[in-house]
């Protein structure tokens, strides 16, 4: 356990530089190997990138560092339950294991209201704040069509 709060504490200490840096407070570490992968804080309003919250931003660092798409043996230690987005982006990377300090209630306790999307994600998408209108289904399919038959493809 006492490696997993060493590692936790790198992430909460990235949260508090980037309060006083101008940034969210939220921070993410990646690690393999008992090796930090990535570090990062959250960034949105520091680089006007609504995604760039800690765990994205990690992600992405830790992809480019190990040049794969795929973050399967690597966990994320995050200052903060994940969003919706985030949650999301750690099961496209595949990371092994989420260890999160603050809840999203923490969060929402300073202004960071994410419930309402987990609320949105559960409702019919008729009944969702953003109207969702399909179009042109034929024509989309197109592009999928050739990604099925595709022999070469990477899949992923
Ligand atoms: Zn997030």
């Amino acid at each position: 356990m006492k490696q997993h709060e060493l590692y936790m504490r790198e992430a909460l200490c990235l949260a508090e530089e980037s309060v006083r840096e101008g940034g969210g407070p939220f921070g993410a570490v990646i690690v393999r190997d008992g090796e930090i992968i990535a570090a990062s804080a959250n960034s949105v309003t520091l680089t006007h990138d609504p995604t760039a919250h800690a765990e994205v931003n990690a992600i992405r660092l830790a992809c480019a560092n190990l040049q794969t798409h795929n973050l399967s043996g690597c966990v994320i230690y995050t200052s903060c339950e994940p969003c919706p987005m985030c949650l999301g982006a750690i099961y496209w990377a595949r990371l092994g294991a989420i260890y999160y300090a603050n809840t999203r209630t923490d969060a929402q306790a300073i202004g960071f209201d994410d419930s309402f999307i987990y609320d949105e994600i559960a409702r019919p998408l008729e009944q969702r704040k953003i109207p969702m209108t399909q179009l042109l289904r034929q024509e989309g399919l197109e592009a999928f069509e050739e990604w099925r038959l595709k022999a070469d493809k990477s899949e992923y």
